[in-house]
């Protein structure tokens, strides 16, 4: 047989095992997706990580839209226990998509009442009832007003509630255990002053204020296994923030990119969008510079520097990378833009590593 008529026959074979592929895709899917979904419902991420604490991105995006990323959504893994901090819209489906159960959840805190910061609240205490068989209500813990979120988020999902205990009983839904209970607490008024919420089982959870006038607006540290994590919440530059997050080994720090958002308030205004373009403006003097973030990771002498929160959205491969360019004018040591599902490991036995954990 000549060469040609190998080429021919060969490609015949490859044609027939493409065709059989399309043809059986469906089946294909199947049998790959049961093999995944055995392997994802046996193990949860806190108990694949080592002991330590741990930073996860369960949404590293702002109010403004943008496909690649959930709203505002942090969490800590210490040891095998689970906090989140901020719950913005699509959190339960990423820390769901992440290997995390909400019902390995035991609390909430938000860093102030921006509604971005908690519009997916309700998802995240409806997904914590189901998955635990959960007895009490999810605890969340915020700046006085809190209560008042949580009543409200109660009553709004009140009926569904009823029709989850009716359809899939108390076995399964205990009728103690669905929605909120809420903590409020006063934010500080000095810089640096810290108040203790949690004192725990070697972890300790601090808030302290922050610049985000006119909210009421708190940062968190948190400590567990010698490890260190702060977290801005939402702020302009801020001294509280540095004081204290110092010797932090990482600092999780919010930025708006003043370019970019020109960029965004001059599209907008040329398209006779006065609203949307004056917002533009006005974000400007409560979030915080890339440069200023580095400034506060200097003075503050953490480990490394987290960027998330990007303001305004990054649509463009290559867009967040600016963010990090901007903050290393100010700061030396690294520094990260982070993505939805990344996970940053703090191990109780020192160092410190980046991955992401996306499943599916
Ligand atoms: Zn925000
Ligand atoms: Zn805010």
């Amino acid at each position: 047989m000549k060469a040609g008529a190998w080429i021919l026959g060969a490609i015949a074979v490859l044609a027939a095992l493409g065709a059989g592929a399309y043809l059986f895709r469906g089946e294909i899917a199947t049998v790959l997706v049961e093999r995944a979904a055995r392997e994802g419902v046996r193990a949860t991420l806190p108990q694949e990580l080592p002991d330590g604490l741990h930073a996860v991105f369960c949404g590293t995006g702002s109010p403004l839209p943008d496909r690649q990323r959930a709203g505002p959504c942090f969490a800590v893994i210490a040891g095998e226990r689970v906090f989140l901090f901020d719950t913005g819209e699509g959190s339960a489906e990423t820390l769901a998509l992440m290997g995390i159960s909400l019902g390995d959840v035991e609390a909430v805190y938000l860093t102030h009442l921006h509604s971005d910061h908690f519009d997916g609240l309700a998802a995240v205490a409806l997904q914590h009832w189901a998955m635990a068989t959960a007895t009490e209500p999810l605890t969340v813990v915020g700046p006085v007003g809190v209560s008042r979120v949580a009543a409200g988020l109660n009553e709004a999902y009140a009926i569904d509630a009823e029709y989850r205990r009716e359809h899939h009983g108390p076995a399964i839904m205990p009728p103690t255990g669905g929605g909120l209970f809420a903590q409020d607490f006063v934010v500080p008024t000095e810089d640096g002053q810290t108040i203790v919420l949690r004192d725990d089982d070697g972890l300790r959870i601090l808030a302290f204020r922050v610049d985000h006038a006119p909210t009421d607006a708190v940062g968190y540290r948190i400590e567990y296994a010698g490890r260190t994590i702060v977290i801005s919440g939402d702020t302009s530059y801020s001294h509280s923030l540095a004081l204290a997050a110092q010797g932090a080994d990482l600092l999780v720090h919010e930025a708006i990119s003043p370019r970019l958002d020109r960029i965004m308030h001059d599209a907008t205004h040329d398209a006779g969008r006065e609203n949307v373009s004056q917002i533009f403006t006005d974000i400007l003097d409560y979030h915080t510079t890339p440069e200023d973030a580095g400034r506060v990771a200097t003075e503050a002498q953490v480990g490394a520097l987290a960027i998330t929160h990007f303001l305004p959205q990054t649509p463009i491969p290559g867009l967040a990378s600016t963010f990090v360019r901007d903050a290393r004018r100010t700061y030396d040591g690294p520094v990260y833009a982070m993505r939805d599902g990344d996970v940053i490991l703090l191990p109780r036995a020192g160092g410190m590593s980046r991955r992401n954990t996306l499943r599916f």
